[in-house]
């Protein structure tokens, strides 16, 4: 492999989670694509898209996936989950409904997931200041009592949106080089 002199090879599988319309799907294409869609449906389609990033030199890929709305009916299945080494858990800060279930996202997480799975605590739609329904405060004591590194962002205004990806990817690295 020409890109890869060292011989290592760095793939990460990632999921999405939170529940529906917190912003996931806009999260991922505007990492993935920067590109934002303001009438998003739940498609049926993509399952996951790789983006790269370069930590020392060395390529490092992620394997976003992305739920096609099955969270709707919560039957995202384990399938979903194998593998991942990291999760973003997200909600809409203005929907206070969304960050009280944020806690059975992370039961779900846990059902099927590794204990070793690298989790932020995404607080989305952070440029939607005049109807915050959740305070910075509440996204951050939850994450520090649950052990998940925490940022707020907007998938509208690109606020914070590479840090938090970045940020899973880069602690996965280092757990495993
Ligand atoms: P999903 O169901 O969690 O995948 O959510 P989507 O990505 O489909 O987004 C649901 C709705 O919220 C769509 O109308 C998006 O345009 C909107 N949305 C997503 N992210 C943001 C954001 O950061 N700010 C604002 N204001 N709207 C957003
Ligand atoms: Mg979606």
């Amino acid at each position: 492999d020409d890109n890869n002199h060292s011989g290592e090879e760095y793939l990460f599988k990632i999921v999405i989670i939170g529940d529906s319309a917190v912003g996931k799907s806009n999260l991922l294409s505007r990492y993935a694509r920067n590109e934002f869609n303001p009438h998003s449906k739940a498609t049926i389609g993509v399952e996951f898209q790789t983006q790269s990033m370069d930590i020392h030199g060395k390529e490092v890929k992620a394997q976003i996936w992305d739920t096609a709305g099955q969270e709707r009916f919560r039957a995202v299945t384990s399938a979903y989950y194998r593998g991942a080494v990291g999760a973003l858990v997200v909600y809409d800060i203005s929907r206070r409904t969304t960050f009280d279930n944020v806690g059975r996202w992370l039961d779900e997480l846990k059902t099927h997931s590794d204990t070793t799975v690298v989790k932020m605590l995404v607080g989305n739609k952070c440029d939607l200041e005049n109807i915050r329904d959740v305070s910075v405060e509440e996204g951050k004591s939850l994450a520090e009592s649950e052990g998940l590194f925490f940022m707020e962002t907007s998938a509208l205004d690109s606020t914070n949106v590479k840090k938090a990806f970045e940020i899973v990817i880069k602690e996965i690295y280092d757990n495993v080089s």
